[in-house]
């Protein structure tokens, strides 16, 4: 039986979805909050991370092995890069990549470290569900290869670094570190984020003024995603 794990960074990330879902048992567990329900005769636990690779590493590890989830959705929002990218867009990581793991000094590429890769590929079949999700309910969900690390990017300068190292076209901070869990585990990732800012020298102003409107875009596709999966369970299996 499938258990499908919902996560966000923050509680502004998932405080729609909580609105959504009904019948809610919270549970708490290491530090934190998880939130079980059901839908569509399908088992979902809901949480946010916290910000930052290690507290969205902890969480997605504890939604797969103290929980048992075996596909983990997130949603929440993201700083664009890509100049095409608006706030308000939604996108659907393809891959992630580390853009602060440096080992550089022993000749390494950014964002490798031996036994790594410097990208993770994401699911394809969630991908795909994804964009015929959005596609029938007539939203725009564009692919982006997504830079993750632990800092808020707010400049000109880190952002070319990011591109040109990474061609990311968007930043955030947890995605490739739930990627290296779920990748490690076995575990199908579907990260979907939608703009909050530009990450430029505004980043902070426009991340506060967009945060809960972008972080409702991204939730509100996100339940439409679980409705799909919930009934098209065996599509992924
Ligand atoms: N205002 C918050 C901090 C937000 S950090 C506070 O004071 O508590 C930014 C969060 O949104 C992270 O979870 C990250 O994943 C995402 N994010 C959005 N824009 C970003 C950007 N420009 N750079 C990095 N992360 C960004």
């Amino acid at each position: 039986m499938n258990k499908i794990a919902i996560m966000g960074a923050m509680p502004e990330e998932i405080a729609p979805l909580l609105e959504y879902f009904k019948d809610i048992k919270a549970t708490k567990y290491a530090s934190n909050v998880y939130y079980e329900t059901s839908y569509n005769n399908i088992n979902i636990v809901i949480a946010y991370s916290k910000i930052g690779k290690v507290f969205s590493a902890l969480t997605t590890t504890i939604l797969i092995e103290k929980f048992k989830c075996d596909i983990v959705l997130f949603s929440g929002v993201a700083g664009a890069i890509n100049k095409n990218l608006k706030i308000g867009d939604i996108v659907v990581a393809t891959k992630t990549a580390q853009h602060d793991l440096d080992i550089t000094s022993f000749g390494h590429e950014i964002g490798f470290v031996p036994e790594g890769s410097k990208f993770i590929n994401m699911n394809k079949k969630l991908i795909n569900i994804a964009i015929d999700v959005a596609k029938t309910n007539n939203i725009s969900l564009k692919k982006a290869i997504v830079a993750t690390g632990d800092q808020f990017v707010a400049h000109e300068n880190r952002k070319k670094f990011i591109f040109d190292n990474f061609q990311a076209d968007a930043i955030e901070m947890e995605g490739a570190s739930v990627a290296v869990v779920c990748h490690s585990l076995n575990i199908p990732l579907l990260i979907i984020r939608s703009i909050s800012d530009t990450a430029d020298t505004d980043a902070g102003f426009d991340f506060d003024k967009f945060l809960d409107s972008s972080a409702n875009i991204s939730a509100k596709l996100m339940i439409t995603i679980v409705a799909y999966i919930s009934k098209n369970i065996k599509k992924l299996n």
